[in-house]
């Protein structure tokens, strides 16, 4: 991402932000609320389409038009395969069990046979430990298993990387850990990843770089030793002092 500009009619919300993530890379990204971390994050797959700036994936650069809408509508269903999104509030169907939650966007979208689609989606609801729930209903899950299969789904499409937004938020204190273990998880074996979170001793742990956020700029960024252990910013310094 380079340069990116993102206003929502007279509010710029984004003022010409840079974010680089190479493969294996989780990139972390805190900051207030209000500061502008899920417009960044969003517009890694054009869920907002940015007012100005470029946005370069995989070495292809995303065409955009002059108004700042993508040029290729092809382009930007391509990419959004390729991305894995998770949310704060789990967006699962409701209407879907587990299972075919998982393999919808697989078969419908991607055109992969459905038995193999079941057997990839069996294998990632065990590695999210929720192999016993592939017949439930989102309804009937506690918000950690929602989110969990949420995970799940989205690296169904097998994605190049995969982007959550504060994916704990959402959740009751003691449902946390699980997820974020599943995170962990993926970090670790090399999955890349760019995370806006709100977990900061969680963000140390597991991000290769951190971005912080204030108002639309990149006040500071760094690697999560640095970054945490000997703030610059007089911001960010306050900033970690109030979120603990
Ligand atoms: P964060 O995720 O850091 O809390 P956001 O990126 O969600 O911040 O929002 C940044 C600013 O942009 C906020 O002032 C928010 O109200 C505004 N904003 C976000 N989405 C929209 C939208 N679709 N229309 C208008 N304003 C928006
Ligand atoms: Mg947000």
């Amino acid at each position: 991402m380079e340069r990116l500009h993102k206003s929502f009619g007279p509010l710029e919300v984004l003022k010409g932000v840079n974010l680089t993530a190479h493969q294996g890379d989780v990139v972390a990204i805190i900051g207030g609320s209000g500061s502008g971390k899920s417009t960044m994050l969003r517009c890694i797959n054009f869920l907002e389409t940015p007012t100005s700036g470029r946005i370069i994936i995989g070495g292809q650069e995303v065409a955009l038009r002059p108004d700042g809408q993508p040029a290729n509508r092809k382009q930007i269903e391509n990419l959004r395969q390729s991305l894995g999104m998770v949310f704060q509030q789990f967006n699962l169907w409701s209407h879907k069990t587990v299972l075919e939650n998982l393999i919808e966007v697989p078969t419908q979208v991607l055109k992969i046979p459905k038995d193999q689609a079941i057997t990839r989606a069996r294998a990632l609801l065990d590695r999210v430990g929720l192999a016993d729930k592939e017949n439930t209903y989102p309804a009937f899950m506690s918000g950690g298993q929602q989110q969990r299969a949420a995970i799940a789904r989205a690296l169904a499409i097998n994605p190049r990387a995969m982007l959550f937004d504060e994916p704990t938020s959402a959740l009751d204190p003691e449902l946390v850990g699980e997820v974020l273990g599943v995170i962990r998880d993926l970090a670790t074996e090399g999955r890349t990843m760019i995370l806006v979170t709100h977990e900061m001793k969680f963000a140390r742990e597991v991000a290769s770089h951190v971005i912080y956020l204030h108002n639309g700029v990149i006040e500071e960024e760094g690697p999560p030793d640095q970054l945490f252990a000997a703030p610059k910013s007089e911001r960010l310094q306050q900033f970690l002092a109030t979120v603990g």
